[in-house]
């Protein structure tokens, strides 16, 4: 562990510079020599486009478009495309790095991407969001493809975006399912895929109560983000036995002490498209949501909303990162030293990306998978890489984080060597 930052220091790291402080620590306790940290740090590619888009009453906009390819030593880049004004350079680079680590730690054939356009969809046309998305595919379809980089959806990206992708990229170099994942059933995406994230999430929160000795039964469960990920993790935790006691998301935050009833605030949610006005149970402020009494919190929305601040006053025995770096790297210090373990993103989201590998196998292979199937191979694989979490924290006497990134680390690292020195 790196002793010499300070929390307010540590605060003031952008979105990549935390994502090496995480790799610096674990390089630091496993004593990867310095050479190798400068390799494996750096993306190996990155690109930025302008996408000029003619918009549905004539005008024209420019808005920008990234893909970042940090690591194909394991096998092609993969990684997803997110929509969202605040997509940039260093956010992506740092999503993309995430990916390469997440990929090796769940011990998947990939390396890692990401991409993003800086856009707002909800104020768009679909045709509008169709047109940007093809122009995408035009702008940077001689880098993806079925064994170099493969998309799959993220924050505002859906199956529709996936078939656009695979259409437009298919019209371009011939018909080719495994460019993107995430598609649509009916047009090669495999059965699970959609909650995907949401079970991987539900089946290692159970894992991680078995360990720290909290019954899923009756555990008090506080989520933010109410959409793919946070959405099929309450679900699929409602069925295990854990209370919701409160949700959050974009417009607003509903917090029942007995627990909510997902199964009606999921119809909710699916008509109004937010929480925020579900009947019968109390609406809570935002920044109460992460401060309320309970045993599991899941953030599952957005990155760095859990600061130092907020890390201060937390009252939770666990923390879940079901989103993408949600919890700033001041935050997790005080996390560590207030005995409140994290479970990294780069474990606790990564169901995603290994069903995403299952539907990239089902294409190479023109084979179809069963929905019973893919979710035995994800339950097999999640609890490998948790296992083998576990082991190393404890061999190396660190937390999670830093366990994990060591374990991916150490398998991109012996990629590299082998294929370049032979
Ligand atoms: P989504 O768009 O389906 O849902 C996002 C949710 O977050 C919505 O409920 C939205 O209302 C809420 N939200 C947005 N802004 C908010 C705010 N300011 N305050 C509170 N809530 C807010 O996205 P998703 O696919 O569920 O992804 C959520 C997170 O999980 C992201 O960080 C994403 O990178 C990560 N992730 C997603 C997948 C996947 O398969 N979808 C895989 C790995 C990681």
């Amino acid at each position: 562990m790196q002793p010499n930052h300070s929390i307010s220091s540590l605060e003031k790291l952008s979105a990549s510079q935390t994502v090496d402080y995480y790799f610096d620590n674990a390089a630091e306790t496993m004593g990867l020599p310095d050479a190798d940290r400068t390799i494996l740090k750096r993306p190996r590619r990155e690109l930025s486009v302008e996408l000029p888009i003619k918009l549905d009453n004539g005008d024209w906009r420019l808005y920008h478009g990234y893909r970042v390819q940090h690591d194909n030593s394991r096998g092609p880049c993969k990684g997803g495309l997110r929509y969202h004004p605040s997509v940039n350079d260093d956010e992506v680079r740092a999503l993309a790095s995430l990916m390469t680590w997440k990929t090796a730690l769940v011990d998947i054939p990939f390396g890692g991407a990401k991409g993003g356009i800086s856009c707002e969809p909800q104020r768009m046309s679909q045709d509008e969001v169709q047109r940007l998305t093809r122009a995408f595919v035009g702008a940077i379809d001689e880098l993806i493809g079925p064994k170099q980089d493969i998309p799959a959806p993220d924050v505002n990206t859906s199956a529709q975006t996936m078939a656009w992708i695979m259409d437009e990229y298919s019209s371009r170099h011939g018909y080719s399912p495994a460019v993107v994942t995430g598609k649509p059933l009916h047009l090669m995406g495999i059965e699970g895929r959609v909650d995907a994230t949401g079970r991987g999430v539900s089946m290692l929160v159970q894992e991680a109560c078995a360990t720290y000795n909290i019954p899923i039964k009756g555990a008090r469960v506080v989520i933010q983000g109410f959409g793919n990920v946070g959405g099929n993790a309450a679900e699929l935790l409602h069925e295990a036995g854990a209370k919701i006691i409160a949700v959050g998301d974009a417009k607003g935050t509903v917090h029942d002490p007995n627990g909510l009833d997902i199964s009606a605030l999921m119809i909710h949610y699916a008509q109004k498209r937010t929480v925020a006005g579900f009947p019968g149970v109390a609406s809570l402020e935002e920044d109460q949501l992460f401060t309320l009494p309970c045993d599991i919190l899941i953030p599952a929305a957005l990155g760095g909303v859990i600061d130092a601040n907020v890390a201060e006053q937390i009252q939770t025995s666990l923390v879940v990162e079901a989103a993408n770096a949600p919890v700033t790297a001041g935050a997790d210090r005080i996390l560590r030293e207030r005995g409140i373990p994290t479970l990294p993103d780069i474990l606790m989201n990564s169901g995603g990306v290994v069903v995403s590998y299952f539907e990239w196998t089902q294409n190479l292979t023109a084979f179809r998978w069963k929905a019973d199937q893919v979710h035995r191979e994800l339950q097999y694989t999640l609890e490998a890489a948790y296992r083998d979490v576990k082991i190393t924290a404890e061999k190396h006497k660190t937390d999670l984080r830093t366990a994990a990134f060591i374990i991916a680390i150490d398998r991109v690292a012996t990629a590299k060597r082998m294929r370049w020195l032979g």
